[in-house]
């Protein structure tokens, strides 16, 4: 049996065949560094030498299961990976051992008009099965910024958020079923039935983050393309005025599909900010619907922006994906070297709605007391759930160098968010990045997960240093 990385690699060629396995410091990079990815400084310095010894991609259910019982009995650490895209660090291989790409594995297996759902495995790309849909007359209805880049399989596993969250609910909203393989290379299957008996056992994949086992299939739920889409733009005085509109809107129970609020620039809580919604039916249902929305955002102080602005915001909703496709090669082998004193984060947080104002207010103070820039509050999908950017000082990447003015603000405003009743993170996991704050944002329930973690993942192979780590002793 293999003892270690190299070992099981070597292995993993004999038995799975040598073109599964990609080797070599040039294939490796891609896997190793994420520029996007910021890291607090120590994690930082040590993630580089987090190099993954081999990456495997294996084509089946049955070949990740080969990879993992291998690995389990050889105490080596497996990273599962989609494409790569998330933005905390989940993919990176920060204790070493095995990148298990699951990029092969990007069949639709089957589209079922009739019961409006699709079985694909879980590389398949978020836009590539949102493609077929629409060919097929339905709608695959989570639809991230990154779409056109991320893959089923991470989008369950960070229960991304997407433009049409409001409406359609996250990721994990949309998922009736999965194929999962254990650390321990069981294979289990829960076909997609509406609605189940038990507990849907299932579910503890959904957010997982890689840590609890490797996500090879899903059934997701499509919807009927909508008849008609009323696409909305307005723009508010400030914050405070779209952010009370937002909440009026959904409180009349108006069921926007799409909520995407935001602050252009100037001083946080004092700029005017942009306000866009969607709502998908029949013409007359939206129709009515639009008209009643316009009236309250009027009457928060809004004004209503041409139906072109609405239209090219929807249009040019996947630039960001557009432009990080391009960049990429750039920044895995980056010519230009990073500016390592300064840093920007964008944070995504839960507040109850009551809070919600308070909070930003309290984000603006702790960013000024701690030397910091905050700008751009936006809502999305809901008003509980809050975005803003911060923009500060790093501490030197060091060995041993404690947090810097900028992950010290965003631990504070992350702490309040969580003391308010509210979460550190609602889209894009903990990772390597806040994994840091998951036991006290689960607070009682974290042993819990210990111990989940430790009856799924025995040997502790799956993704290190992520999500929970297995109690000692
Ligand atoms: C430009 C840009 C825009 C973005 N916009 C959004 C957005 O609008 N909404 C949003 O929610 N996110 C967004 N993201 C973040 C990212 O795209 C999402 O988190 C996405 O869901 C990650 O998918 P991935 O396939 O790249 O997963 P990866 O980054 O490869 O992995 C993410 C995590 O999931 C685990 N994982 C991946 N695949 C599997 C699997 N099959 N089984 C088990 N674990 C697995 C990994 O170990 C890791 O912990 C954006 C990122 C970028 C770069």
């Amino acid at each position: 049996m293999p003892t270690d990385a190299d070992d099981l690699l070597r292995h993993l060629a004999a038995t799975l065949g040598p073109q599964r396995i990609c080797t070599g410091a040039a294939a490796l990079a891609p896997y190793a560094t994420m520029p996007w990815v910021r890291l607090r400084p120590r994690q930082e310095a040590s993630a580089r030498l987090g190099m993954p010894a081999g990456v495997v991609r294996p084509a089946s259910s049955e070949e990740v299961a080969t990879v993992l019982a291998a690995a389990t009995a050889a105490g080596v650490a497996v990273v599962p990976y989609g494409a790569g895209t998330g933005v905390m660090g989940g993919a990176l291989p920060v204790a070493g051992g095995i990148v298990l790409d699951l990029g092969a594995l990007d069949r639709i297996v089957a589209m079922e008009p009739v019961d409006r759902t699709a079985r694909v495995q879980a590389g398949v790309v978020l836009g590539d099965l949102a493609q077929a849909a629409a060919a097929r007359g339905l709608l695959f209805a989570h639809d991230p910024w990154s779409q056109p880049i991320a893959t089923v399989g991470g989008a369950v596993s960070t229960n991304g958020m997407g433009y049409l969250a409001a409406g359609y609910g996250s990721m994990g909203d949309q998922v009736l079923g999965l194929d999962v393989v254990l650390p321990t290379g069981q294979i289990l299957s829960w076909p997609g039935a509406a609605k189940g008996a038990g507990p849907a056992l299932w579910k503890l994949f959904v957010g997982a983050e890689g840590a609890l086992g490797v996500i090879t299939g899903a059934v997701v739920q499509l919807f009927p393309q909508p008849p008609a889409r009323a696409l909305l733009a307005y723009r508010f005085p400030s914050f405070a005025d779209g952010f009370t509109a937002i909440d009026r809107v959904i409180g009349a129970d108006l069921r926007p599909v799409m909520v995407d609020f935001e602050e252009r620039t100037g001083p946080p809580l004092h700029s005017p900010a942009d306000l866009y919604l969607a709502f998908d039916g029949p013409p007359a249902v939206i129709g009515a619907a639009a008209r009643e929305a316009t009236r309250l955002c009027r009457a928060a102080g809004g004004s209503q922006r041409t139906p072109a602005a609405a239209q090219r915001f929807w249009d040019e909703r996947h630039a960001s994906a557009e432009w990080f496709r391009e960049q990429r090669a750039e920044q895995v082998a980056p010519t230009r070297p990073r500016p390592e004193r300064r840093g920007m984060l964008y944070v995504d947080v839960a507040v109850p709605i009551a809070r919600g104002l308070d909070y930003c207010a309290m984000v603006v103070e702790a960013a000024r007391a701690g030397g910091v820039t905050v700008r751009s509050f936006g809502v999305w999908a809901r008003p509980e759930l809050l975005s803003f950017i911060l923009e500060g000082p790093t501490a030197p990447l060091a060995e041993g160098a404690g947090p810097g003015p900028l992950d010290q603000v965003l631990d504070e405003v992350l702490s309040l968010a969580r003391a308010l009743g509210g979460s550190i993170e609602y889209c894009h996991g903990v990772g390597a990045r806040l994994s840091h704050l998951l036991p006290t944002e689960l607070g009682a329930a974290y042993p819990l997960l210990q111990r989940l973690k430790a009856a799924l993942d025995p040997a502790e192979i799956l993704n290190p240093g992520k999500l929970a780590s297995v109690p000692p002793g």
